[in-house]
């Protein structure tokens, strides 16, 4: 299966058709989707339909076509498009057609993008494994076995399995970064503020971002290049002139005059040995591109976890208050209107989902507010400055994405508490709003992928994105694809 920028170059000399890609995905995602569960929903007459017009237009000899014209995508099952339903892995929502378009997908669609169907997801993103869907777990194609990471495991899964060339996630704690190292891909977690949240639906608010997931970062580039700007239908992103990354100018260049820190706090006891190894042996690699590499410290690393375990939760339990079975998805009677709310809501949503509504609750309820809201949100701005002090000194900070490598189905079945644990990596980013982009840069034993993880300045993907392109160059992991033969 191409990668976006092949599918790109293909289409534009003529080689193949639209229709023809559309089809070859399709054809593989019902020849392989029924063990991976990458995807929700589907739909195919619907692609096929856009394929064909798209080639049309490409036959019509207009000028300037638009970039991904005829290419097909997949998005996360909590960003909206219009058509399709959109279920954020919920019971509560399951059979909901949204009547508008996400601005980040109304962006894709166009530039020709074409999408191919919706992708699953832990409920309404919470999760870092795709185990907390309501519709079953994804599997990871390198092995399936094990969990694809999440939350946006589905998207990440669908990308490595060769399905699409590229997809959007949502990241408010990881969950774009975390499930692209867990299947080899390459995926970013944005600026916050950078690209539109209208038509996502929201986690937590002042967390969530849009990312994309891709074969390499130059396809990430550029699917990020496209979505990405100040959208007047969300207040929350930024007045700042939209990013146009082209990665095609950067080819062979070094990486002199970049300085990488490496933060001593996220080389902790507990990590998978095999993770520290190519993660040090990829910051040696961009040493050796020319980058220059210093020991930084962000040393309120160790609040990050629970202080979004109580942020991401408030922010949650009111966001999720708006489906009560009136509003959207489907409703279970009762005798009052109390009755309906409290059946609707204690049949429909999933374990995770109720026990994060009532931490949120618990910790925005009068008396507890400043205890644990307001003291969470303290913390928040030490972290935050933790980066503003090591950006005095370095680009970008070097560290793994996640403590381990893809773990098994079901292994921290009854233990949030573990499974909160994969985030410690990736929560500080989104407390802090920086950037963040992960890639893969090795194999464990098992062979499963490893990924390390680039954070940046406020507003600056640009040099994350200089990084990883150098390394691919350099390297060929991000070329590495699953067998796809059951993996075991
Ligand atoms: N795993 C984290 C959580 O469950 C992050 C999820 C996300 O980024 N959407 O909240």
């Amino acid at each position: 299966m191409f990668s976006l920028t092949e599918a790109q170059t293909l289409l534009k000399s003529g080689e193949i058709s639209s229709r023809e890609l559309v089809s070859a995905c399709l054809e593989r995602i019902s020849a392989l989707d029924g063990t991976i569960h990458a995807f929700l929903h589907v739909d195919a007459e619907r692609a096929l339909k856009q394929a064909e017009k798209a080639d049309k237009r490409r036959k019509s000899k207009e000028s300037d076509l638009p970039s991904l014209l005829g290419i097909p995508l997949a998005v996360k099952d909590v960003l909206t498009v219009e058509g399709m339903p959109c279920t954020c892995g919920s019971k509560i929502l399951e059979g909901y057609l949204p009547p508008f378009t996400a601005t980040v997908v109304k962006k894709l669609q166009a530039a020709g993008a074409i999408v191919i169907g919706k992708t699953n997801t832990d409920e309404f993103a919470m999760g870092s494994s795709t185990e907390n869907s309501a519709y079953g777990v994804t599997r990871n194609p390198w092995d399936i076995d094990r969990v694809p990471g999440g939350s946006s495991g589905g998207s990440a899964a669908a990308v490595a399995a060769g399905f699409v060339p590229a997809a959007l996630g949502t990241d408010t704690g990881g969950s774009v970064r975390q499930p692209a190292s867990f299947c080899g891909v390459t995926g970013l977690k944005p600026t916050y503020g950078r690209a539109s949240r209208y038509g996502l639906v929201a986690y937590g608010s002042s967390l969530d971002c849009v990312g994309a997931f891709g074969r390499s970062a130059a396809d990430v580039a550029t699917v990020f290049s496209i979505y990405n700007g100040r959208d007047p239908l969300d207040a929350t992103t930024q007045d700042v002139p939209a990013a146009q990354i082209s990665l095609e100018t950067e080819a062979g260049s070094s990486l002199k005059g970049i300085r990488i820190g490496v933060p001593k706090e996220y080389f902790i006891a507990g990590i998978q040995p095999e993770v520290e190894e190519k993660v040090r042996a990829a910051i040696q690699k961009m040493s050796d591109l020319g980058a220059e590499i210093r020991e930084v410290s962000l040393p309120h690393t160790e609040y990050a976890l629970p202080v979004y375990y109580l942020i991401a939760p408030a922010e949650a339990s009111a966001n999720l208050a708006r489906f009560d079975g009136v509003r959207y998805g489907p409703r279970v009677s009762g005798e009052t209107m109390w009755d309906v709310f409290t059946k609707t809501r204690g049949e429909k949503f999933g374990d995770e989902v109720t026990r994060r509504i009532m931490l949120g609750t618990y910790a925005l309820s009068a008396g507890y507010y400043d205890a644990f809201y307001g003291q969470a949100q303290k913390a928040r701005t030490l972290i935050k400055r933790d980066f503003e002090q090591a950006f005095r000194e370095v680009d970008a900070v070097a560290c793994p994405v996640a403590p381990t490598t893809a773990f098994k189905i079901g292994a921290h079945g009854d233990d949030p508490l573990a499974m909160y644990l994969e985030d410690v990596f990736t929560l500080p980013a989104n407390l802090a709003g920086v950037p963040g982009l992960a890639f893969p840069v090795g194999f464990d034993a098992a062979g499963l992928p490893v990924g390390m993880q680039l954070m940046g300045k406020h507003f600056n993907e640009a040099t994350l994105f200089r990084l990883a392109r150098a390394y691919q160059q350099a390297t060929e992991w991000h070329m590495m694809k699953p067998t796809m033969d059951g993996g075991r």
